[in-house]
C-alpha cells in the first residue's frame, strides 16, 4: 500500500538519534513520501538537512504562529520575536524564498489565538505575509490553526488560496463545508482513530480532498507511545472504515490527492 504523510516535525529534538531507524520502519510501512514542515529559523534549516539526506522527506518551510512557537518551544525566542519581529520575519521569508527548489509546501504556518497574551495582529500579518510568498512561488500551503479557525479561513479565502492543506482543523461544520466548496484539502491525523471530531469531518469531506498526516511526533494513535511517520497507516485503516472503501482504494486516492496538489 502506497502511503503519504503530509505532515510531520521530524527535526523535533526526540527524533534525533532515531532519525535512520524512523525513516527505516516508515519506509517498509509503505510510505512514499513524508512532509517535514519548519516552525523557525532554526527548525527550518534542519528540515532542509534531513530532506537533503532522505529521499522520502520532503521539505516544508515557515513561521508557526510566534506566540505558540514561543510557548512550545522557549521564552528567549519570544523576546527575540517581540524586539525585532518584522525584520526577522522578513529575513526567514527571504532564506524560504532562496530556497524555493528545494521545497514542497510553505507551512507550518496559521494562527493560533490559544494564549490570551498572543499578540494577534502580528500572527495574521505574518500569516498574510507567507500566504503571499506562497502564490509568489506557486506552492501550497500547509495551515494551522487552533482557536482562530473562521479567522484563518476568512484569510486564506480573502487571499484567493487555492492549494491549501487545512492540517489537523477542529474548525465548526460551517467552516469545513466552506472549505470544501473552495476545494481546498484537509490532512487527518492518526488521532482519527480515537477522536470523534476527526471522525465526524471524514464523513463530510469528499475523498478528493482528503489527505493524511502523523504530525510526528505528536497525536499518536498509541497511547504513551511517540508518533512516527509509519503508524500513517492507523489513520488510513480508520478514514476506510468510515468511507466504507477498501484501504487500498482509499491510499490509492490520496496518493493522486497528494499528487495533484504538491507536484
Ligand atoms: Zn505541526
Amino acid at each position: 500500500m502506497i502511503l503519504i504523510d503530509v505532515h510531520a516535525h521530524l527535526d523535533w529534538k526526540d527524533f534525533e538519534s532515531e532519525l535512520d531507524d524512523i525513516v527505516k520502519r516508515a519506509e517498509n510501512a509503505g510510505v512514499k513520501v513524508i512532509i517535514s514542515a519548519g516552525i523557525d529559523s532554526k527548525s527550518n534549516k534542519k528540515v532542509l538537512e534531513i530532506a537533503e539526506k532522505y529521499e522520502i522527506v520532503k521539505a516544508a518551510l515557515g513561521l508557526y504562529p510566534p506566540d505558540a512557537l514561543a510557548r512550545e518551544t522557549n521564552s528567549e525566542l519570544i523576546s527575540e520575536f517581540k524586539s525585532d519581529i518584522n525584520s526577522h520575519v522578513d529575513e526567514e521569508l527571504k532564506f524560504i524564498e532562496t530556497n524555493k527548489d528545494k521545497i514542497i509546501a510553505i507551512g507550518e504556518i496559521g494562527l493560533d489565538f490559544l494564549s490570551k497574551k498572543s499578540d494577534l495582529k502580528l500572527q495574521m500579518e505574518t500569516f498574510v505575509k507567507q500566504l503571499k510568498l506562497a502564490k509568489k512561488l506557486d506552492l501550497p500551503v500547509i495551515v494551522h490553526s487552533r482557536k482562530a479557525e473562521a479567522d484563518v479561513v476568512n484569510i486564506l479565502e480573502k487571499e484567493g488560496m487555492k492549494k491549501v492543506v487545512m492540517h489537523c482543523f477542529c474548525g465548526k461544520k460551517r467552516l469545513i463545508k466552506k472549505a470544501i466548496e473552495l476545494g481546498w484539502y484537509f490532512s487527518i491525523p492518526t488521532n482519527v482513530v480515537k477522536s470523534q471530531q476527526f471522525q465526524d469531518m471524514v464523513e463530510m469531506i469528499p475523498l478528493q480532498q482528503i489527505l493524511t498526516e502523523t504530525d510526528s511526533p505528536f497525536l499518536s494513535p498509541y497511547q504513551g507511545m511517540k508518533n512516527e511517520p509509519a503508524f500513517v497507516s492507523e489513520a488510513v485503516k480508520k478514514i476506510a472504515l468510515i468511507k466504507k472503501i477498501e484501504q487500498e482504494e482509499l491510499a490509492n486516492i490520496i496518493f493522486s490527492n497528494y499528487q495533484r496538489l504538491f507536484l
